[in-house]
């Protein structure tokens, strides 16, 4: 069935935070594209327009590691984004045993994440949702990151009601203490606890609740002291917590190289202010010292 005269429908690839996805062939071009179907049902009419005006906005938004976004309309009742169709996900990659990522390979991906992060971040575009199943991997081996801006569109998705608990892992601790102003600091902690992953081969960060994310936080990085992040007693849910110590990084992991590590905890700074912004990380020490990020057409990827 064709939508919009110009889409060949396919299967379906899966149910994702804000609808269905469908593999699609586009008959103008012979591409394949995946074409996500947003429910817009509960929303006013004029919200549309908003988001479709965003939207139009998130089409300008080209860079090798961000997903195209082809094509957006509402079709029935629903709008419809058209985006490349890409292989794999970096999810699938590191949860795939058989895969052995070297620390070159850790660099590559790492790096791709952080060239769609500056790209977006340089046009003031937040993405806002990171996390591995959010970064896809193209045939020749390109990341990149999807769905960004559609956090801020659509409203974070009401989690209670789907599967995708797993974001709170990426959240970072301004988030989980009610921060309604933040900014691109946000990612760039999400794309720590990504690094973090790609190292440890499992996630990071793994709450339970809000509240539990944030003791998973102060285990790791110990309880901030007030000089390392002035401003957290603005924070809307701050509340006075007992001192906990943190672990050496190196402990946490003992396969990484002091230039990763340094990366590392320059990313995962809690103050948002000093966190290191994903331009800076790019040019950081990390990525030119040795071994050489892999080429994207080299990496390893699930069948
Ligand atoms: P979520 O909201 O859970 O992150 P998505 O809505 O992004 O999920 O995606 C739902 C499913 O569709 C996932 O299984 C994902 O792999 C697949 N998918 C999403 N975008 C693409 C794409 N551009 N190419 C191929 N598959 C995609």
């Amino acid at each position: 069935k064709k939508v919009a005269d110009r889409y060949l429908k396919r299967e379906v690839l899966g149910e994702g935070t804000y609808g269905v996805v469908y593999k699609a062939i586009d008959t103008k071009t012979g591409q394949t594209v995946a074409i996500k179907k947003i429910r817009l049902g509960k929303q006013k009419e004029g919200v549309n327009f908003t988001a479709l005006r965003e939207i139009k906005l998130l089409k300008e938004l080209k860079d090798p590691n961000i997903i195209e976004l082809i094509d957006a309309f509402p079709h029935k009742g629903n709008l419809h984004l058209v985006f490349e169709f890409m292989e794999t996900d970096l999810e699938a990659v590191i949860r795939d045993r058989n895969i052995v990522l070297s620390l070159s390979d850790i660099k590559s991906y790492l790096q791709m994440t952080l060239k769609g992060l500056a790209f977006c971040h340089k046009k003031w575009v937040l993405h806002r949702d990171m996390k591995p199943n959010n970064l896809l991997i193209g045939s020749r081996g390109q990341l990149k990151l999807a769905d960004f801006g559609l956090a801020r569109i659509f409203g974070s998705p009401d989690r209670r009601f789907t599967h995708q608990v797993f974001a709170r892992w990426y959240r970072a601790p301004e988030l989980l203490f009610g921060a309604k102003a933040y900014g691109p600091a946000v990612d760039v902690w999400a794309a720590a606890c990504i690094f973090a992953e790609l190292l440890l081969r499992r996630p990071f960060l793994q709450g339970n609740s809000d509240i539990d994310q944030l003791g998973k936080i102060f285990a790791a990085f110990g309880t901030p002291k007030p000089s390392q992040w002035p401003d957290i007693k603005y924070l809307p849910d701050y509340v006075e917590y007992q001192y906990v110590p943190g672990q050496p990084l190196r402990q946490l992991f003992p396969m990484a190289s002091d230039d990763a590590l340094d990366l590392l905890s320059k990313m995962f700074t809690y103050d948002p202010k000093a966190r290191i912004s994903a331009l800076q990380a790019l040019e950081h020490r990390y990525f030119s010292s040795g071994p050489p990020p892999t080429e994207p057409a080299l990496l390893p990827r699930p069948p």
